[in-house]
């Protein structure tokens, strides 16, 4: 049935349009590229405790604004289980809902 398939195509280019939506802002100011967020857990020393600990390493950016440019400083740290930064909220950008999902579905539908 090539009814069902459009309709399937048309499905998977909203979800395409909502995740794209959900991306970090910085990703792209950053030029892309790299996985981010906490990498496999190694044994070493705790940056922040000094404990041998399975650790994980954070990226931190720092940003910083002069004269008009922006200058990002990214850093690496090995931190522990226990000192490891709490995960960040994103007040920008919620996480869209089921019911989100499916409003904005039924609004692409509409729109075609
Ligand atoms: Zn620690």
């Amino acid at each position: 049935m090539s009814d069902r398939h459009e309709q399937f195509a048309g499905k998977n280019a909203a979800l395409g349009r909502i995740w794209g939506m959900d991306k970090p802002k910085d990703k792209t100011t950053a030029g892309g590229g790299g996985h981010s967020g906490p990498s496999q857990p190694k044994l070493g020393k705790c940056e922040k405790c000094g404990q041998e600990k399975l650790l994980r390493s954070f990226r931190s950016q720092t940003h910083d604004r002069t004269e008009g440019a922006a200058s990002y400083g990214v850093s690496y740290q090995q931190l522990c289980e226990e000192c490891k930064p709490a995960p960040k909220v994103s007040k920008d950008a919620p996480a869209p809902t089921d019911k989100a999902i499916r409003a904005m579905l039924r609004g692409a539908r509409k729109g075609r």
